[in-house]
């Protein structure tokens, strides 16, 4: 008899929830509160999945022997309370993977530079011909990819929303960056509750596996002493960075960023965090230093875009918080043209002030609302003007650079106020840019 899974969520982890279940043989039904996107209905009928869309059958889900939802429905929503009541067990997304896979996880979170650390420690693997599949909150999630198809190694991306729902998962290697402000809204604006659902990631752990922190950052460090867990630790320290761009990956083995195309203190510590685990996984040393300097970071993230009249322009445009503001600017070695703005998402901007003063000739507001930044920064940087547009912003900022500045677009805030999203964001930057 065939288990039967209800699916809540039809979103892109809905989907591939749904499509593993199938895979496996299940009896599967999802249920949607929205409606469901057009081309999402036409996959699941595709592959014979029924559905419902813009509520939920209670007594249908109710009936079913497995839930699963997709991370973006929080635990509060009506319907995952009603099925509390009815005393009903639900699993994330996540969780339902994990059930269903034979390999081994590299499972990597942290406020920034999980998609970094995660794309770099894959790419570590499989230039060392180790078969590795980089999944979770990339792409199209851990669950797609193995309704297709399996691995020995999975490097996987991990958010807060997605550790909230994890059990019985474990990986052998987990990597924790940072812990820093964001997505409170989703945490009743407790940076505790956030963290605590970020160390989820260890709970299952044995004394087999290997936790990688950076012990640079004190609500990591506090929040590692606090859960307890049996992984060996490894941390990254101070110690192990050597100048701007060098890095201590274990005694004898160090990289060198300057061949690369990473840049950033941020960077040392995600190169030491992707390398660890590699080297974990099996990957040989030797191969490190020559992977590293092939790599090729998703765009958006300090994607150096061109270099027009001496100026050089930066796409930061996923830096939507402050801490990763913080990171981009210490990493500029020249004066910087600063465009920052957006949907504000209660930022705090005390931590880079001392940055912004020492650093930033001129600050171009790009958003609807940039009161905020006015008020922030007025003392702290001379020149300060707004626009809506991003090619007035590109623009002005031509204007106001001279020969060996940096043009530097890393917004601090969300992109909903003025575009589809970071990338929509970032893509009309580059090509700004490039028309100049
Ligand atoms: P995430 O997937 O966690 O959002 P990304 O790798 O996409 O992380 O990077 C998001 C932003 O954070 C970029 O602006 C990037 O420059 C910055 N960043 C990357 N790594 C770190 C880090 N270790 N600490 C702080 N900021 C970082």
């Amino acid at each position: 008899m065939p288990t039967s899974v209800g699916v809540i969520g039809a979103g892109i982890s809905g989907i591939g929830a749904a499509l593993l279940a199938k895979a496996k043989g299940n009896d599967v039904w999802v249920s949607d509160g929205n409606e469901i996107a057009h081309e999402r209905k036409k996959t699941l009928e595709q592959h014979h999945i029924p559905f419902e869309e813009k509520g939920h059958s209670l007594e249908k889900l109710v009936a079913c022997d497995i839930i699963v939802k997709s991370p973006g429905i929080a635990n509060d929503s009506s319907v995952l309370q009603a099925l509390h009541n009815a005393g009903k067990h639900v699993i994330g997304e996540i969780e339902w993977a994990f059930l269903n896979q034979k390999g081994k996880i590299i499972g990597i979170t942290g406020s920034n530079g999980k998609t970094t650390t995660t794309g770099l420690c894959h790419h570590f693997l499989i230039s060392a011909g180790i078969n590795a599949a980089k999944v979770g909150n990339v792409g199209e999630g851990f669950c797609h990819f193995l309704a297709e198809g399996d691995a020995d190694w999975y490097v996987c991306e991990l958010s807060s929303f997605q550790l909230e729902d994890v059990e019985a998962f474990r990986p052998e290697v987990a990597i924790l960056l940072n812990i820093t402000p964001d997505h409170l809204d989703r945490y009743e604006y407790s940076l505790d509750k956030y963290a605590d659902a970020k160390m989820k990631i260890v709970q299952s752990m044995t004394e087999n596996d290997t936790l990688i922190y950076n012990a640079m950052d004190p609500v990591t460090v506090l929040k590692v002493v606090s859960h307890h867990n049996e992984a060996r630790m490894w941390t990254i320290r101070e110690t192990d960075m050597i100048g701007d761009d060098k890095v201590f990956v274990k005694d004898d083995i160090l990289l060198d960023l300057s061949r690369s195309r990473l840049m950033g203190k941020h960077n040392q510590v995600n190169v030491i965090a992707a390398a660890r685990a590699a080297l974990l996984a099996g990957c040989p040393a030797e191969s490190l230093q020559s992977s590293l300097e092939s790599f090729v970071n998703e765009a958006h993230r300090m994607e150096y875009v061109n270099e027009k009249s001496g100026v050089r322009y930066i796409n930061d445009s996923k830096a939507t918080n402050v801490d990763a503001v913080y990171y981009a600017l210490e990493a500029m070695k020249t004066p910087v043209i600063w465009i920052a703005g957006g949907q504000d998402k209660g930022n705090d901007y005390q931590a880079i002030m001392d940055l912004v003063e020492n650093k930033v000739r001129a600050l171009i507001c790009l958003g609807l609302d940039n009161k905020k930044l006015y008020e922030s920064f007025s003392t702290k940087v001379n020149q300060i003007s707004e626009t809506t547009t991003v090619r007035e912003a590109v623009r002005r900022a031509a204007s106001l650079a001279s020969p060996g500045d940096t043009v530097l677009l890393s917004p601090a805030c969300a992109s909903f106020d003025l575009f589809k999203n970071y990338m929509d964001r970032g893509d009309q930057f580059k090509r700004e840019v490039n028309e100049l």
